[in-house]
């Protein structure tokens, strides 16, 4: 006999099904009506084949069309048909026969378009209207547009002079309608620079004006945090100064080459850098390209530079340290004195600030309006402030802060001390830029070149010929004359504990034996910290595209 509970929930299961098969049936239903009813719609449409979403605009635009960048919009467009590809922003309706919205390209140029209906051709209909405020912000669209002159200058488009009264739209690739972060929060200033997970909202409901974002939220938004005008505005900066850097030095003689970025031995010395497994063997990421500059001279190379990327394996959480960051670096033969090396740096350094002060006063602008800062003083040519060591650290005891009373010439200055002595340095020269030359030995690695010539400081430390260089008080190069001896070399190893027959250092000091090296001198830039000590920026992790600290490796 079949079991009573299993007939009932068999009938049960049945109906079930039939329920869900009618359901079916009417969301099917459904589906057709609303296709028929979209398709009924675009067919009486005169507009219909004006708008929509298109994977490409092949045939879609008129053949006396023109294609233009926004940047380059002007007077000679006037009533002419254009054609422009960029992203969509502040969308707003007028009414059901007009809108407005901003299309923007290349960093902050926008330009305001409107959409307004027509029954005359070229046909815009309300319903092409409708759909075009509708835009998700932050799709990519392709616009044909009458380039008119607008009633008034436009204040909230870079281009002020100019509208495009639109006549097609297409969207070629859509963005979601909410985005992870808005371009208005992207362009504000960013409120914590913590890598680490912000417990609470980052976002600051009770300010009136847009909220801002972290670091970690405009990091976990790469493509909005990029598309931000204050960051294209600082990378166009920091190309500017690549190329100042490199131009500057080519005039002068010096030629480019690439130091290896994956080496054998930990050279320099310390706990600072990446361990990889190499074939069974362990290899390091370079923490300088130092030794690789000086084989360059050994080898003949006379004057040369470098642009790449440098490691650091130090747990620095602060606003001045990346853990990979770019290094700017020069070496030279030195003919006279050290100082022929100095002044190469400071010149390429001034031409790199006056030139981006003359090429880039746009972007500089741009950077300003969201982290507001004081004008980066530089000295009057010939007034260059180039301060010994020991004439830094009485300017500190005696002009600095009360806590500074003490400070030795015979022992490296402290970050605050830095920051402290920048402030006297601007209050008394004017400038934001200087150098302090003279390091005592006990500051310096142990190639840098003793200065057997000058009075020894503190407790009889003797002096080197390296310098460090600053900008807004903080550290930007550091430089000097290399020893070019292998036995006054092998003797300096010595003295700061190192073994010279360790791995790296046993090489390094065959390349001084095998051959005679020339007196040189160099040093390292950090670009990312001269990008962003020039702009005041609130950390050097903006200057950088893809910040990597000790906590984050993504993106
Ligand atoms: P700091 O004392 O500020 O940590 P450093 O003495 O280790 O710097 P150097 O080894 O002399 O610096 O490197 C040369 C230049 O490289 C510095 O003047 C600075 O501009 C840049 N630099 C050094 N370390 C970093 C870092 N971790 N992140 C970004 N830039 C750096």
């Amino acid at each position: 006999m079949e079991d009573p509970a299993a007939t009932t929930s068999k009938k049960a299961a049945k109906k079930a099904e039939a329920k869900a098969k009618k359901e079916a049936q009417k969301a099917e239903r459904a589906a057709q009506l609303a296709a028929a009813a979209a398709k009924a719609t675009l067919e009486d449409d005169p507009a219909a084949d004006r708008y929509g979403d298109r994977p490409s605009t092949t045939g879609l635009f008129s053949d006396d069309a023109e294609e233009v960048e926004i940047p380059s919009l002007d007077e000679s467009h006037i009533d002419k048909t254009v054609i422009v590809r960029a992203w969509l922003q502040n969308s707003r309706v007028q009414s059901a026969k007009m809108g407005f919205f901003e299309l923007r390209k290349s960093g902050n140029w926008s330009v305001q378009g409107i959409v307004m209906a027509s029954e005359q051709e070229p046909i815009v209909s309300r319903r092409m209207v409708k759909w075009v405020v509708g835009i998700n912000p932050e799709s990519f669209v392709a616009v044909e547009a009458k380039v008119k002159r607008p009633l008034e200058p436009i204040k909230a488009c870079r281009v002020q002079g100019l509208e495009l009264h639109i006549t097609k739209c297409y969207v070629l690739a859509s963005a979601p309608s909410m985005l992870g972060m808005t371009l208005a929060v992207a362009n504000q200033p960013i409120v914590n620079f913590s890598d680490e997970k912000a417990p609470v909202s980052d976002v600051q409901p009770d300010k009136a004006t847009v909220p801002a974002a972290s670091m970690l939220t405009h990091l976990d938004n790469i493509a909005m945090h990029k598309r931000s005008p204050v960051q294209q505005a600082i990378a166009d900066i920091r190309i500017e100064v690549k190329k100042l850097f490199r131009s500057y030095l080519e005039d002068r003689g010096f030629k480019e080459f690439e130091p290896p970025c994956l080496i054998g031995a930990a050279s320099e010395g310390g706990g600072n850098v990446f361990r990889l497994p190499y074939f069974g063997e362990e290899a390091f990421l370079a923490q300088s390209p130092q030794f690789y500059k000086q084989f360059e001279i050994a080898g003949g190379r006379e004057r040369v530079f470098s642009i790449g990327p440098v490691f650091r394996a130090e747990n620095s959480n602060t606003a001045r340290h990346m853990t990979e960051f770019t290094g700017l670096d020069i070496e030279m033969e030195i003919k006279q004195s050290y100082t022929e090396v100095r002044d190469v740096l400071e010149g390429v350094l001034l031409h790199i600030f006056r030139g981006i002060q003359d090429r880039c006063a746009d972007a500089i602008a741009t950077v300003k309006a969201v982290y507001p800062s004081e004008p980066f003083l530089l000295p009057e040519p010939g007034k260059e402030v180039r301060l010994t060591f020991a004439e830094a650290q009485k300017l500190l005891r005696e002009e600095g802060p009360s806590e500074f009373a003490n400070v030795r010439d015979d022992e490296d200055m402290s970050t605050p001390q830095e920051k402290a002595l920048g402030e006297v340095v601007r209050s008394k020269f004017n400038t934001d830029f200087y150098v302090i030359d003279k390091f005592p030995e006990t500051a310096r690695p142990f190639y840098a070149k003793i200065d057997d010539t000058a009075a020894t400081v503190g407790d009889g430390v003797r002096v080197t010929n390296a310098f460090d260089f600053f900008a807004r008080n903080q550290e930007i190069l550091s430089g000097g004359q290399r020893i070019n001896d292998p036995v006054e070399l092998e003797a300096r190893i010595r003295a700061k504990g190192v073994d010279p027959e360790s791995a790296g250092i046993k090489e390094y000091l065959a390349v001084f034996r095998s051959v005679g090296v020339p007196a040189h001198g160099g040093g390292g830039i950090g670009l990312d910290r001269v990008v962003a000590w020039y702009l005041g920026l609130p950390s050097v992790h903006l200057a950088a595209y893809y910040p990597r600290t000790p906590k984050r490796l993504s993106p």
